[in-house]
């Protein structure tokens, strides 16, 4: 089993990858991890791609395949993964494309969580975080006893500069323009699946399972 995950800033894609991670014991294949773990190691690749990303720039497609290529090929764990933030591009996708069809393989599902911009908007915007300890609330969904004042430890509850709402707007309109044709790309390939992704977190993962389940 093969997955990729999709999903807006807000989408609550990391804790269904978690989920998914520990239900189907899947090999997470998230670039941004094995870039450190290689630079951490000193490899050649790892050191190029911290410089890009010190730089503030994307890893270039050649790096990012080639650490994707290295990792799907030489461990023994990759039968079932999941892949998180990779591809990134077109271009990847068709070099992972190209990288599975080597090891008689292919993607199981693209699935791809869909938000509405103001509903993401809703859930970014009410965050707030204790500047002293770092817990996380909600104006709405889960808010303190006192309001700007943590429960934990009585410091003093912000809003993050990320999580105004002209960033957040701002990140959405990035990640739209950025993935747009990577969906357009697998929605051709006949593996691409949209979930619901306003529902329960209980639900969301349930029509995760079964769109799978129908793929594989
Ligand atoms: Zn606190």
């Amino acid at each position: 089993m093969k997955i990729l995950l999709m999903g807006p800033p807000g989408a609550g894609k990391g804790s269904q990858a978690q989920r998914l991670i520990d239900e189907y014991d899947l090999a997470h294949i998230s670039t941004g991890e094995m870039f450190r773990e290689s630079y951490q190691r000193g490899e050649t690749l790892g050191i190029e791609a911290m410089r890009y990303i010190k730089n503030g720039n994307l890893v270039s497609d050649d790096i990012t395949n080639e650490i994707v290529r290295k990792r799907l090929f030489e461990d023994g764990d990759t039968k079932n993964v999941l892949l998180d933030g990779y591809p990134r591009t077109v271009k990847q996708a068709q070099a992972l494309d190209h990288m599975l069809d080597k090891m008689n393989s292919k993607l199981t599902a693209v699935v791809n969580i869909v938000v509405d911009e103001e509903v993401i908007l809703e859930r970014m915007v009410g965050r707030r975080v204790c500047k002293d300890c770092g817990q996380t609330y909600h104006t709405t969904f889960k808010p303190p006893k006192v309001e700007g004042v943590c429960d934990i430890c009585g410091g003093e509850l912000y809003q993050r500069q990320d999580d105004k709402p002209e960033s957040v707007r701002n990140r959405l309109n990035i990640y739209e323009s950025k993935t747009k044709p990577i969906i357009d790309y697998y929605k051709g390939r006949g593996v691409l699946v949209n979930i619901n992704g306003m529902q329960s977190f209980e639900a969301v993962y349930r029509d995760i399972v079964k769109a799978v389940g129908e793929l594989s």
